[in-house]
């Protein structure tokens, strides 16, 4: 367990090492606002209970409120039936993949607390924080979702800014850090014109920490912002098909 931020009766803490074998590396998050927590992309089966065990030895399983899915990808909702058994809380997934996230399996007593995410995100409240939704559609699905905390100014950013292979927790030197994360973002993020949408909505945001949900973590307005303008340049996705697939 790594925390991220602590103030008060407000917490951010990640765990990046419960995933294993062939699985690709996650990272999973919790924020806790008085004694209210949420689960931010839980992961799979086999993460499940090591994740539920973890929990368990700072809090009780019972205060998690909101189970958060950026997006629909297995590595993120495939244990949610278990999540729903085991506490009261309520799951925000995208609103267009409410019918597929239940191929899971989702009991359909379970099923009432699966919440459609809207279109253009939402606000959430945990405790005494105010969290924001934040709309990431194709990066890199195509209903996808950021979530902002204001309190710690961490941007959850899913997907986005995931790197694959970094012995780094947190980086140090960004350039030295774009290997890890551009064979990602070219092939997974949808196009130059979908970052576009999310930067302008997260530029205007104070970011303190950027936590994707695999690989290192970006610490400090300068790295947030040498990954925004990383990111607001590069080629992907459909920019990079031109008469035929360009591999
Ligand atoms: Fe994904």
């Amino acid at each position: 367990m790594i925390t991220l931020f602590e103030q008060s009766n407000h917490k951010n803490l990640f765990f990046n090492d419960l995933t294993s074998g062939e699985m690709v590396q996650a990272n999973q998050h919790l924020i806790i606002d008085n004694e209210q927590i949420m689960v931010l992309d839980p992961g799979g089966h086999k993460v499940y209970p090591k994740f539920i065990s973890e929990i368990g030895k700072i809090a009780s399983v019972a205060k998690v409120a909101a189970l958060f899915f950026s997006h629909q990808d297995p590595d993120i909702v495939a244990a949610t039936n278990g999540w729903l058994m085991v506490t009261d809380a309520k799951a925000y997934i995208p609103g267009l993949w409410t019918r597929f996230i239940p191929h899971f399996g989702v009991d359909d007593y379970l099923i009432d607390r699966l919440i459609p995410l809207p279109d253009k995100g939402m606000e959430l409240q945990l405790g005494d924080t105010t969290l924001k939704i934040l709309p990431a559609h194709f990066l890199h699905s195509p209903d996808n979702y950021s979530v902002y905390d204001p309190y710690s100014r961490i941007l959850y950013s899913g997907d986005i800014g995931a790197s694959l292979g970094s012995p780094e927790v947190v980086v140090t030197n960004f350039d030295e850090h774009i290997k890890y994360m551009e064979p990602f973002h070219k092939r997974y993020m949808a196009s130059k014109k979908a970052i576009g949408a999310w930067l302008n909505i997260v530029s205007k945001l104070e970011i303190e920490v950027i936590a994707p949900q695999h690989g290192s973590i970006m610490k400090g307005k300068d790295m947030a912002g040498k990954f925004f303008d990383w990111f607001s340049k590069l080629e992907c996705g459909v920019d990079l098909i031109t008469e035929q697939y360009n591999f």
